[in-house]
């Protein structure tokens, strides 16, 4: 482990009043977090602002550079940041869990480093000449949730530096540590200042959104406190990318392979053991093939082990805090107590240590059961059979929650036809959940609004500038 992060780590295990912060699988201590003043967010604010036009004023290319090399220091530390966010985050090193998160760190930095955001001439001919240039928008607050607490950071913080801002960033109350110290490995390479995080709750959040030194909050977490963003950002007319929740579904089409889709379906819901935001969270299954696609599932689901996060072969993990493993087993236990079917799961041990719960698949479950309507966010999916594709597809586009959704099929081109008719922000086809830097990723409706990564992801973090003459 480098000195850097020994002493990071120190110093949070040591911190004098720091809250403590525990691995949800066995309830160890991980180590304590400072947690930010009201005071230190001023400071901070005002650091990353002196600093701001220095940073803007440097070439696209060196700061594309400072990027790359950001890259490498994440890759020089990979093993130590992968082992601190399994243990403080639950999720296990392997499978598309730590060590993929830290890879796709270093892989949407590097990505971010390539896409360059050009001016554009907009007119030129006898009457004018006008040109949009992509100027810097200042400084930008950054908030995080607790589920891929580094990967989300580096999607907030790339596109913000590539254009010239700096950037404030506050990581969720439950996952900190993970967050303080990817930005102490960024600032072994960044400039001193350009980035700074901010430790603390909710309070901390909503005093980074109405602070009148921020110009733009990237936001990602649930729709309830992004709405209370939206409000807080209002008196300073911040600028706002609003990355919230989803209850994304899936529809099976009645000419799929069951055998050929289950693994893909079963990772697209059980990813980071359900915590994902575009994760599956319902899925749709046609009354020919319902039997198979469940079987299938089921056998997928008894061959992937949970357990603690640092134990090589887990695959799956606990629930990240307590009120989560709550709203888990509130929804499961409202879809049995209705009279769905328990295929697996469902039967959390009362003697465990952690937050774990078991992988849970539900079928013969009602299409208004709140499992299915309601944001679980975890490992439990409930299967709803269909007999009428425009019926499946009047259900998948019934919520508020529309950030992504997804088709499966033998025919790519019908996927398609069936694709273009669901309300969401990305639909795949025969996967899910499946980003990529190079596709602008955002939600509709109550998902939010904004986009992420690739080109259009750098204007999210620009302020456009037309000059005409
Ligand atoms: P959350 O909304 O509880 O917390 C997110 C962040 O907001 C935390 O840092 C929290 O401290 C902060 N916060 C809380 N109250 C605040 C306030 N009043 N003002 C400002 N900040 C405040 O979300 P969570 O439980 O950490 O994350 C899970 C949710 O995030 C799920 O709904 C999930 O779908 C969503 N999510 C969305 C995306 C996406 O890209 N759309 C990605 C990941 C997670």
């Amino acid at each position: 482990m480098t000195e850097q992060l020994i002493d990071l780590l120190s110093r949070v295990e040591s911190a004098e009043g720091g809250r403590e912060i525990h691995d949800p699988a066995t309830g160890e201590l991980v180590g304590r977090t400072p947690e930010a003043s009201p005071e230190d967010l001023d400071q901070a604010v005002a650091r990353v602002r002196a600093q701001q036009p220095g940073w803007a004023g440097r070439s696209d290319a060196q700061r594309a550079e400072f990027l790359e090399a950001a890259a490498d220091a994440v890759e020089a530390h990979a093993e130590e940041l992968a082992r601190l966010l399994s243990r403080e985050q639950g999720k296990p090193l392997n499978g598309p869990n730590a060590r993929f998160e830290v890879g796709a760190c270093a892989a949407w930095l590097r990505a971010t480093a390539q896409f360059r955001l050009e001016p554009e001439v907009l007119v030129d001919d006898d009457s004018a000449k006008a040109t949009l240039h992509w100027r810097p928008l200042g400084v930008v607050g950054a908030i995080g949730p607790w589920n891929w607490p580094m990967m989300i950071s580096i999607w907030q913080i790339a596109p913000s530096l590539r254009q010239g801002n700096t950037v404030v960033i506050k990581p969720s109350g439950y996952t900190p540590l993970s967050v303080l110290a990817l930005v102490e490995v960024l600032n072994t390479v960044l400039p001193e200042d350009v980035l700074i995080a901010v430790p603390g709750r909710g309070d901390v959040g909503q005093a980074l959104s109405r602070h009148p030194g921020v110009d733009k909050i990237m936001f990602t977490g649930s729709t309830q406190t992004g709405k209370s963003i939206i409000k807080d950002a209002a008196d300073t007319v911040k600028r706002l990318t609003m990355e919230l929740g989803g209850n994304d579904a899936g529809i099976v089409l009645d000419d799929a392979d069951p055998e050929a889709i289950a693994e893909g379906l079963f990772w697209g819901a059980f990813i980071n053991t359900g915590q994902t935001c575009a994760a599956m969270k319902r899925l749709y299954v046609p009354d020919a093939l319902y039997d198979q696609v469940c079987e299938a599932l089921v056998d997928i689901a008894h061959k992937m082990p949970m357990g603690v996060g640092l134990e090589e072969h887990n695959v799956l993990g606990p629930l990240q805090n307590s009120s989560q493993w709550e709203i888990v087993d509130r929804l499961v236990t409202a879809a049995v107590d209705s009279g769905a079917r328990v295929l697996t799961g469902a039967d959390p041990d009362p003697d465990r240590t952690g937050h774990f719960y078991p992988t849970t698949l539900i079928a013969d479950i009602d299409p208004d059961n709140e499992l299915v309507t309601e944001e679980q966010f975890g490992p439990a999916l409930p299967i709803i059979r269909y007999s009428d594709l425009d019926q499946a597809i009047e259900w998948a586009n019934s919520l508020e929650q529309a950030l992504g959704s997804s088709v499966w099929s033998s025919d790519p081109e019908r996927a398609e036809g069936v694709a273009a008719r669901l309300i969401a922000g990305t639909t795949w086809i025969n996967k899910h959940g499946a980003v990529d830097p190079r596709m602008p990723f955002g939600g509709a409706r109550q998902s939010g609004f904004g986009l992420e990564f690739g080109v259009e992801g750098l204007k999210e973090v620009s302020q456009p500038h037309i000059i005409s003459r």
